[in-house]
């Protein structure tokens, strides 16, 4: 109950920080974010906060999660690979704003409970695997829209080379000075086009799959 009225002041308060498109702001409303939190973070499902999740990751601010959806304009029909699982939460975003989501996270521990996540909220237009995300997902690519949820140093050429022509990734980088910025990067018939988005924080991407500890 107490959630749902902060879910409400959520969506408003995304509103009135610039994100209008009626499709992303109901599929924020329609993902319960207290889902993919540990217990003890519950009851702060819906401040305007990233939070510390299971192998020093971390679950996006909701702001983030919004306006990176926004930026990639999906439609019912559109193909996205997601680079960084971490708990789920903007790949159940994505899930209801497009037709499949391709996501992969390099810890297996994160992924197997993301994987129960979109089991209980019954989203089945999500694939998971476990591995590094750095080297895209060949045998599926290419791909319309590539979202990456951790910071690069730079933009990965796997992934470039697997955005469809006219596709388009939206990824943090990094910058100097531990500076990070949301980049948007578009494949056009010549080659790449970069937009500079939005000053952000984000946890690094990492080469390779994780060693469980
Ligand atoms: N999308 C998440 C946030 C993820 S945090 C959310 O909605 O809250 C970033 C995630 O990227 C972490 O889980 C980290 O393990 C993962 N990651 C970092 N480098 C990666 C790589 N090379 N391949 C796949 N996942 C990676």
């Amino acid at each position: 109950m107490e959630n749902d009225y902060r879910k409400v002041q959520m969506i408003m308060q995304l509103r009135s920080r610039g994100i209008r498109d009626t499709r992303v702001l109901e599929a924020m409303e329609r993902v319960p974010r207290e889902i993919f939190l540990p217990e003890i973070f519950k009851d702060q499902a819906y401040a305007d906060q990233a939070l510390p999740i299971e192998c020093g990751q971390t679950i996006s601010q909701p702001f983030v999660v919004a306006y990176m959806s926004d930026q990639l304009k999906l439609t019912d029909r559109t193909k996205v690979l997601e680079v960084g699982t971490g708990c789920g939460y903007q790949t159940a975003v994505l899930s209801h704003l497009c037709r499949r989501v391709y996501t992969i996270e390099r810890y297996r521990a994160l992924l197997k409970e993301a994987e129960k996540r979109f089991e209980q909220l019954t989203l089945r237009n999500i694939t998971t695997m476990a591995g590094d995300g750095m080297k895209g997902w060949p045998a599926q690519a290419p791909f319309e829209r590539i979202i990456v949820t951790a910071a690069a140093q730079r933009l990965p050429t796997a992934l470039l080379n697997q955005l469809d022509e006219g596709g388009m990734m939206v990824i943090p980088v990094e910058l100097a000075a531990g500076r990070q910025e949301l980049q948007r990067v578009t494949r056009t018939a010549e080659g790449f086009e970069r937009e500079s988005l939005l000053p952000v924080r984000f946890v690094p991407l990492v080469e390779g799959l994780a060693k469980e500890h």
